[in-house]
């Protein structure tokens, strides 16, 4: 049985008491011998407890809310298994810098190398994938040791840190000596901010001014940072171009004239010099190398981590370390009034036509009234849909978008006027996440605790847009949804496949199939079910679920979605079979010699 407040203390109170005290809001996790103690005590103090239904989905919503709040996720599992498929969060924590703290069960200390239930030597596994891996030697270190986690998580560069809890430290009653001994918790502050030295600052000044084709690269570091204030004023000031990384929208509004997104190739081309703000050069803009960008552009990193600094194009001569809201100050101060004369290149005009030839190509695609639907008439209904429902501008929604195509196209359809409103794989790529960082941001933006904000309206609608393929990954999280109370809008673009399916018709299909069962060649390997009806994933638990075919299906299942008070799946049927070769639009490898090659 569970304890309650009133049993005699445990580790597991010291540990929800622990948590309270750092001001975590909510548990993401999965419970079971031995945490579930924690997890009791945890929703007894006041703290949320969402149990998914894989520690897995547990792990990304934690890294997922660590990101949108500025503090470290919290996610609870048991040992052995559990702490293996939450491997999978501290992976996605780590490659995207989220702020995550991962507290595990394991077997009693006494059975260590016995071959125990769910045993697992957790922290020698963890110690070279976190910041910082560490198993309590007894309770009254508890309070202590799992602050020192929470802390490493979140300052400098943020990551994953774990804590390693013994049945004996979570569930023996503590004696009057080891309550007496118990280390007081202390709180935990902000993350100390810094700003970059007078030398670089100076250096990248006078770069900056001699510019003829300066770009801005604003990232999800920004985003995370909450740099916007001073960022939008930079821009506001200096009217050099930027270009958003797809985490990174709505740092500086996607309406604001000086956005390139519109003509990327374009701007990454005939940029000289580039302002990396919170975003690393790595596939996601193409390691600053060509073909994509010029080799005589140069890079001003700025950045919180050491590390990154020089990293493929970069230089680290003009590179800036510290907190990207204080080093965008800081260059502010310096600019005085200064700002970049456009008419020292035709760089902005090129930008200009760029722009407008490619509006021109997706205004076209868009209107594509081809049936089955396409991705771009998709996007462009449900767009239209949710503006008209939630305006950018007044807030607009949270929008999680996640598969190859599905997060690709739909990229560049979708438009933010403020920060922190668009998640998607991220740096590791990692499909799954869509359903918990949805379940993340619903926490995040609605929860009655909720702590995250972004532009003026405080609640958000959460909507994920999915692939087929990626819904799969953590489709069962609706339950978790529905159980919850939380009215998440999921679209399903279903083209029966990965990337792109297999079949134009249900008879080409199932003719396939048939081979397929015949152990002939037939159904190729990213062929998925032809038209299966994910839409009663959410009937099925409590939800409300459509299955569109047509542009007018669509509009109404998107009004009426958006208007529920439960989990929604929407399921669309577009094209299948249509690509011939499995790619992600943005995974260019240079053609080119290495800058380390070359050396
Ligand atoms: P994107 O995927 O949007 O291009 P990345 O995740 O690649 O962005 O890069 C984010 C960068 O932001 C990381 O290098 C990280 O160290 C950095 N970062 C995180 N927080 C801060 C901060 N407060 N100030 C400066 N840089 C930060």
């Amino acid at each position: 049985m569970s304890s309650t407040p009133h049993d005699p203390a445990t580790g597991a109170r010291i540990i929800a008491q622990t948590l309270k005290k750092l001001g975590v809001l909510v548990v993401f996790g999965l419970v079971g011998v031995p945490v579930s103690d924690i997890a009791e005590q945890v929703i007894a103090i006041g703290i949320r407890f969402i149990g998914f239904r894989n520690e897995q989905a547990a792990s990304y919503a934690a890294t997922a809310y660590g990101y949108l709040t500025g503090t470290p996720g919290v996610c609870l599992v048991v040992g052995g298994p559990g702490v293996l498929h939450a491997i999978a969060g501290v992976g996605n924590a780590s490659e995207n810098n989220f702020p995550l703290l991962l507290l595990g069960g394991s077997i009693e200390t006494h059975q260590v190398t016995k071959g125990a239930f769910q045993e697992l030597d957790s922290v020698s596994l963890l110690t070279a994938r976190t910041k910082h891996s560490v198993r309590p030697p007894n309770v009254e270190s508890l309070p202590y040791i799992i602050a020192n986690a929470y802390r490493c998580s979140f300052y400098g560069r943020p990551g994953a840190a774990f804590v390693d809890l013994p049945a004996d430290i979570i569930n023996d009653p503590l004696s009057p000596e080891e309550l007496k001994d118990t280390k007081e918790v202390l709180t935990i502050p902000d993350a100390p901010r810094s700003g970059a030295d007078n030398r670089g600052l100076n250096k990248v000044i006078a770069l900056i001014k001699q510019a003829k084709a300066p770009l801005v690269l604003v990232g999800k570091g920004a985003a995370y940072a909450r740099a916007e204030h001073s960022i939008r004023a930079f821009i506001e000031q200096t009217s050099i171009p930027f270009l958003p990384s797809p985490m990174g929208k709505g740092v500086v509004a996607d309406s604001h004239p000086a956005n390139a997104s519109a003509a990327r190739s374009t701007a990454l081309k005939l940029a000289d010099v580039v302002i990396i703000l919170g975003a690393r050069l790595n596939w996601i803009f193409h390691y600053g190398e060509t073909p994509k960008w010029s080799s005589s552009a140069k890079f001003v990193q700025v950045d919180i981590s050491p590390e990154e600094m020089g990293r493929n194009a970069g230089d680290a001569e003009y590179s800036l370390l510290g907190d990207v809201s204080v080093v965008v100050e800081q260059l502010l101060q310096l600019l005085g009034n200064w700002a970049y004369d456009q008419t020292r290149s035709d760089y902005v005009q090129n930008l200009e036509l760029a722009k407008r030839k490619n509006g021109r190509v997706s205004s076209l695609a868009a209107n594509d009234t081809s049936m089955p639907l396409t991705y771009h008439r998709v996007f462009d209904i449900i767009k239209r849909g949710l503006h008209l429902l939630s305006p950018p501008l007044e807030g607009g929604v949270c929008l999680i978008a996640e598969g190859a195509n599905t997060m690709d196209i739909s990229r560049s359809i979708f438009s933010f006027e403020h920060p922190r409103l668009r998640l998607d794989a991220g740096t590791y790529a990692t499909m799954g996440v869509g359903l918990p960082y949805a379940i993340a941001a619903w926490e995040a933006y609605n929860a009655p605790n909720a702590k995250a904000s972004s532009g003026p309206a405080k609640r958000k609608k959460i909507v994920a847009i999915e692939g087929d393929s990626a819904f799969g990954f953590s489709g069962m999280e609706v339950e978790t949804m529905a159980r919850m109370g939380m009215d998440i809008l999921i679209f399903v673009v279903n083209n029966g496949g990965i990337y792109f399916g297999d079949s134009n018709t249900a008879d080409d299909w199932t003719a396939k199939q048939e081979k397929t069962k015949r152990n002939e060649p037939g159904l190729r390997s990213w062929a998925l079910g032809w038209e299966v009806r994910y839409q009663k994933l959410a009937e099925a638990c409590g939800g409300l679920g459509f299955f569109v075919r047509t542009a007018e299906e669509l509009e109404k299942a998107t009004i009426a979605g958006f208007k529920a008070t439960v989990p929604v799946i929407v399921n669309i049927i577009i094209q299948s079979g249509k690509m011939e070769k499995a790619s992600f639009g943005w995974q260019v490898a240079p053609r080119r010699k290495t800058k380390a090659a070359s050396l």
